[in-house]
């Protein structure tokens, strides 16, 4: 157990945590997102981070130490002061430098010094972040030399200062999951999931969120995750289900030096806007036309502002949802907007046994909103959990209706399938489904039947439903007597001609 890290609410993989960072005396909540500072270029003054919502920046040692004066003086004053920031202050050691220029002047043990001299709050190794696409025998050696670094930082002796430990393994799943339980056995505080820039850059959600779900299945459940490097809000809902608590924004700066403004949709850029989709104080306040006339400076700080604000709102929308359990819904809002939200939230679709173990039992209302709702982690855990009822000898499975002909009566419904009646009222059996279901949810039902019937072989089972497709009858084994309640006919299942 990391005494350091609480986890409060939970929502699928997502999580409300509490960060206790003892070196800058507070607790941060997560999910949170840490502005990146560059101290040679300073876009919103750190002093006003609190204004948005920021309770933790990051900025690099690497740069300071690089540079004479910043370094004179973060040794001389400390961080806080030279940034003038009084919350919690992370920093990178010159590993993105390392990934950029091949090669930095500086190793672990020095770095490590370094940032605890200048008063940093949660420091880092200097980590081979290995990226996307490389051979596997690179990303093998490296993932190892990145292991030996982090051993090395353990004998370190940095206070109170909490010491990252990047994960590693580039898009290797099983890399990524032995470099998290690695890392999961250090004495180390914090774990951030580097080197997944390139593939967010690249808008592949899909890939980066098997490296999570990879890396996580090698992480503890009590392990603060930081996907390092996520910086826009479009992707910040399918990250925390994934379970991610911290990300960190270079975004909100670098897309406003090129007149971008972020939304939780996507990018617009400032010249293409009539109107502002926002009603933050800078949306409120101006029109589009108004900051397009702007000098170069004051349209940047305007636009890097939106983009702190939509960010930091998006986060509350975020946490929201995890203490409602709707998150998941909030996830498919975002994946429905944008086709590589989608190959992300499906990814994490795919690995919904994973996240099924973490999901809470019982939450908000389940709301079907799509055919990827019939893969969510609730619709698989009632599948598995079948296996724990006995039945009797005869068994209606009806949509609506009783018929005291058989020993009992079980409801089905798409997409979750067979359940106890006496379940109707608990979650998810309340779930609200559109009244014109999809392929997905009949076939998700007609998969539930299938395995309670390969569950139960000594039950005889007759199956009710409403005007089901062919297509998803087809799961229902051919024992199973069928009847349409809206046509009233009555066949054994059509399965059982081709058996
Ligand atoms: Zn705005």
């Amino acid at each position: 157990m990391r005494d350091h890290f609480e986890v409060r609410a939970q929502d699928a993989g997502g999580r409300i945590g509490d960060l206790t960072v003892p070196r800058a005396g507070v607790t941060v909540e997560t999910p949170t997102l840490m502005p990146v500072v560059n101290p040679n270029i300073i876009t919103v003054d750190p002093a006003r981070f609190r204004e948005f919502g920021a309770e933790i920046l990051i900025t690099n040692s690497y740069i300071i130490k690089n540079d004479a004066d910043l370094r004179e003086r973060a040794l001389d004053e400390g961080l806080h002061e030279m940034l003038d920031f009084d919350g919690a202050i992370m920093t990178d050691s010159g590993s993105f430098q390392l990934a950029e220029y091949g090669e930095i002047d500086t190793d672990t043990e020095e770095i490590l010094d370094f940032q605890h001299a200048i008063g940093s709050d949660i420091g880092t190794p200097v980590d081979i972040p290995t990226p996307p696409d490389v051979p596997r025998e690179r990303a093998e050696e490296e993932l190892e030399e990145t292991q030996r670094r982090l051993e090395l930082a353990e004998t370190v002796d940095t206070g109170e200062m909490l010491v990252n430990a990047p994960v590693q393994g580039s898009t290797y799943p099983d890399l990524r999951e032995r470099a998290g339980r690695h890392a999961e056995n250090t004495s180390l505080d914090v774990f951030p999931i580097g080197a997944v820039v390139p593939l967010m850059n690249d808008y592949r959600y899909g890939e980066m969120a098997d490296v999570v779900a990879a890396a996580k299945r090698g992480l503890g459940r009590d392990a603060p995750v930081h996907l390092f490097g996520a910086g826009h809000p479009m992707m910040f809902a399918l990250a925390a289900a994934l379970g991610c608590d911290l990300f960190d924004s270079a975004a909100y700066a670098l897309y406003a030096r090129d007149g971008r403004y972020l939304t939780v949709h996507g990018t617009e850029h400032l010249d293409s806007l009539q109107y502002f989709p926002c009603g933050c104080p800078v949306c409120a306040d101006h029109t589009p036309d108004e900051v397009q006339r702007m000098p170069d400076a004051a349209q940047e700080e305007l636009l890097a502002e939106h983009n702190l604000h939509v960010s930091f709102t998006e986060l509350r929308r975020v946490k929201q949802a995890i203490r409602q359990g709707s998150l998941l819904e909030l996830v498919e809002a975002r994946a429905h907007a944008h086709p590589r939200v989608l190959d992300g939230y499906r990814a994490f679709l795919d690995h919904a046994d994973q996240y099924e173990a973490s999901d809470p039992v019982s939450k908000d209302t389940f709301y079907y909103t799509s055919p990827e709702s019939a893969r969510r982690p609730e619709v698989v855990r009632h599948r598995e959990r079948l296996e724990r009822f006995s039945l009797p000898d005869t068994v209606l499975l009806a949509e609506s209706g009783t018929d005291d002909d058989f020993d009992e009566t079980w409801r089905v419904r798409p997409p979750l399938g067979p359940y106890p009646r006496e379940l109707a009222t608990s979650y998810p059996f309340t779930a609200e489904v559109p009244e014109r279901m999809d392929d997905a949810g009949y076939e998700s039902a007609a998969k539930g039947v299938s395995r309670l019937v390969a569950l139960n072989p000594d039950t005889e089972f007759t199956l009710a439903h409403r005007d089901w497709p062919a297509r998803a009858l087809d799961y229902v084994p051919p024992r199973v007597e069928l009847v349409n309640l809206e046509t009233g006919h009555t066949t054994d299942s059509g399965a059982e001609d081709d058996a």
